[in-house]
This record gives C-alpha cells, structure tokens and sequence, in this order.
C-alpha cells in the first residue's frame, strides 16, 4: 500500500481540505486539520484549488503539426468546403514531420495543461489505410501510464466516398480503436441512410462506440441530429454516441431547438463543442438546461483546418464561457463543468473527479475560485496522475 498525503487544498466549494491518496486513489478528503504535526512527507498545496485532471474530448493526434513546421492557413476557394480542406490537409501531411513525433509533441503540450483523459479522432480512408491508426496506437500505449486515450476510427474522406473505407473501420476497430466516427453523412457521402447505417452497424458488431463529425448546418444538419438519437435510442446505445460540432443546433429556431434538446437527452447522445470563432455552434447553456451532456475538445491545433489550439482545456472553458455570453459566477461554473465532468461523463470515464475512490488525477493552481480560474487561466499549475507529479507549468515533468 502507497500513501500521498496532500495538505491545505481548496476544493471548488471552497473548503479547506486534507486529502489522502492511496495506491493511486483518493482515500481520505477531510476538512484541513492545521495539524501541528502532518505527516513527514506530506505535500503542503498551499491553499491552490485542486480540479479534476480536465478531458481533452476531440482532438486529432494524427494530422497537428505542433511542434513542425509552422504550415500557414490556406482558406477555401469558395467559403468553407470540407472536401477542399481534406484535399489541403492531405498535401500538408506529405511534407510533415514523422506522424509519431507530431502526436507525442501534442499529447504532452495537451498532459502540461492538465488533460489526463482524452479522446482523439484518427484518420481511416482508401489512401492512408490503417498507417494513422497504427501509429497512434503505438503512441497511446507509449503514454498509458500518463494518459487515458480513446480512439475514434475516423472516415476523414467519407464511407460512401471512399470505397473500401468501411472495411477498413472495421479492421481499425478490430486492432484497437474504442469508436467509430462519421462525417458529414448528407453534405459529405450524401447519402444520410447508408453513412448511419454502416456507422451504427459497425458499431454494433464490435460493441463500439460512435462519434460523429457533423458540420451540416440548418435543417439538414438538424434532421441528422435527430436521426441519430433515434438510432440511439432504437440500438439502446444512450450514453455512447455522441455528435462533434453539431454547428446546426446554434443555427436554427427555439422551437426546433426545443424538440432537438429534447431528443438528445432522451437518447442519451452527447454534443461536442470547441466554441469556434467562425461558426454559429451549439448553445451550451441551453442545451444542458435542456439535460443534454455536452463537452469540450481542443478539435485542431496547429493543422491544415486552422492555426488556433494550445491543448489547454481550462484555455477552452474560457472560450465556452466568452462565446456563450458567461458572465455570472455558475455560468463559469458550467463552462469549467464542461471540459471536467461532463467530459467524463461523454467519455464514460471509471472513477472521475475528487471524491473518495476515485482516480487521483488531478491540477493544483492559484485561484480563489473556479469562475476566477475560468476567466483567469493561471498558467502555473501541477498536474498530478494517481497522486504523483507529471507536469508543471504546462511541462511534463523529466
Ligand atoms: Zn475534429
């Protein structure tokens, strides 16, 4: 049996506490004793909040360049146009440095942050292959010990429009991924029955989850959404599918807005949001009004859709929080909520938070509160894993 002692953390409510951690997990969380006393080795936090480690919840190992060469931001021809951009994405990556160093570049800019949970799209088409999904497998079992990873096999250029791509989702889930993605099932392979019939059905036969890329905005994008929670809901999958970007829950009337909420609670179907700048995105504040579970992810840093991204999700709660109009102190609350538990909660992560039994992953930083850390964004901060130090000041430690 292996003991942590940790004295004078502040929790979110405030509360000055004593906290125990044993073989990796919180064991005891007490009201700070002052104890004239404490044990020997204990590790005196100085009255720093302590958060649960944060949840990268969409991020794409496979395709940043942090860390390369800095690749200068080519816009559409024509307004955003999601086939263009794979076209200049996969012109980038030829010239790019090895796929491996550029995932661990990102995984630890994304670990130095507090991020000890993640879940990353991996690109599976005609032309790539499995190459992506083998590197990356490589590279989480690299970092396990630091980091949880899911791995969403991601038809980058379509089903439908790539021949030979279903199979090979089904090859990526058999050598280790956790989910099957989707894009764009009207816009992109333009067939909305036959992209959702093979994502699900995929995911059904290997007990996957789903995690779909949807930009579609307006009722197109809204009538997927729907689609999806019904599927959802008629496989009994609530609480493993969730829907990235959904763009047309922030494009379309209250009543519409409404019924879809509705709809997404009921089936259990989570929704991703990075907060972008150039997109109307889904109402975070509505939505989980409404009981919708929705998180947070970095999507791309330093890529070939955008240039914008530093893997720091307390970074990304700010975000949330000045798009959405958060001004009062539970609305920073939620938006810090968002890149925490409702993470884990999309993710299905075991033993999340700080509570006893659960895993010890946690970040130390000077705030007074969540809302002051949520506009502050103190970079200084102490990431801990199962109660050992692995980061500082957005470094890894060693
Ligand atoms: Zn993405």
């Amino acid at each position: 049996m292996h003991e942590i002692h940790f004295l004078n953390a502040k929790l979110a409510d405030g509360s000055p506490t004593d906290i125990t951690v044993t073989d990796g997990r919180f064991s005891t969380i007490t009201p700070a004793a002052n104890a004239a006393s404490p044990p020997a080795a204990a590790i005196d936090l100085a009255g720093q909040l302590v958060l649960p480690a944060f949840v990268e919840g969409h991020i794409h190992l496979d395709t940043s360049f942090y860390g390369d060469a800095w690749r200068p931001h080519i816009p559409c021809t024509n307004g955003f146009d999601v086939r263009e951009r794979v076209a200049f994405q996969m012109r980038n990556l030829d010239q790019a440095a090895p796929m491996r160093e550029r995932a661990r570049n990102q995984l630890e800019l994304c670990i130095g942050n507090g991020s000890l949970a993640m879940r990353s799209h991996v690109m599976v088409d005609a032309a790539v292959g499995l190459k992506h999904v083998e590197t990356i497998l490589a590279v989480r079992e690299h970092y396990r010990e630091l980091i949880d990873i899911q791995l969403v096999a991601f038809p980058q250029s379509g089903i439908q429009s790539s021949p030979g791509t279903a199979e090979l989702l089904d090859e990526a889930l058999k050598l280790g991924c956790d989910l099957i993605g989707g894009l764009d099932p009207a816009s992109f392979d333009r067939d909305v029955k036959g992209h959702l019939d093979m994502v699900f059905g995929l995911a059904e036969k290997r007990g996957a989850g789903v995690d779909i890329h949807l930009h579609d905005g307006g009722t197109l994008g809204l009538f997927e959404i729907e689609e999806i929670a019904a599927r959802t809901t008629a496989l009994g999958m609530q609480g493993k599918v969730a829907v990235s970007h959904a763009y047309a829950l922030g494009d379309t009337s209250a009543d519409a807005l409404a019924r879809a909420g509705e709809m997404l609670a009921a089936s259990g179907v989570a929704i991703m949001t990075n907060a972008p700048g150039n997109h109307p995105f889904p109402p975070v504040a509505a939505l989980r009004k409404a009981g919708v579970t929705v998180f947070a992810g970095s999507d791309n840093i330093r890529d070939s859709w955008w240039p914008y991204g530093d893997g720091d999700m307390l970074n990304r709660a700010n975000m949330i929080g000045y798009r959405s109009g958060f001004y009062e102190d539970w609305e920073l609350e939620a938006a810090c909520d968002v890149v925490s538990h409702a993470g884990a909660k999309a993710l299905g992560l075991e033993g999340y938070g700080i509570a006893v039994g659960a895993k010890a992953d946690f970040v130390a930083l000077k705030a007074e509160h969540v809302p002051e850390a949520v506009v502050a964004v103190p970079k200084a901060r102490t990431v801990y894993r199962a109660g050992r130090v692995v980061a500082r000041d957005g470094s890894m430690k060693g």
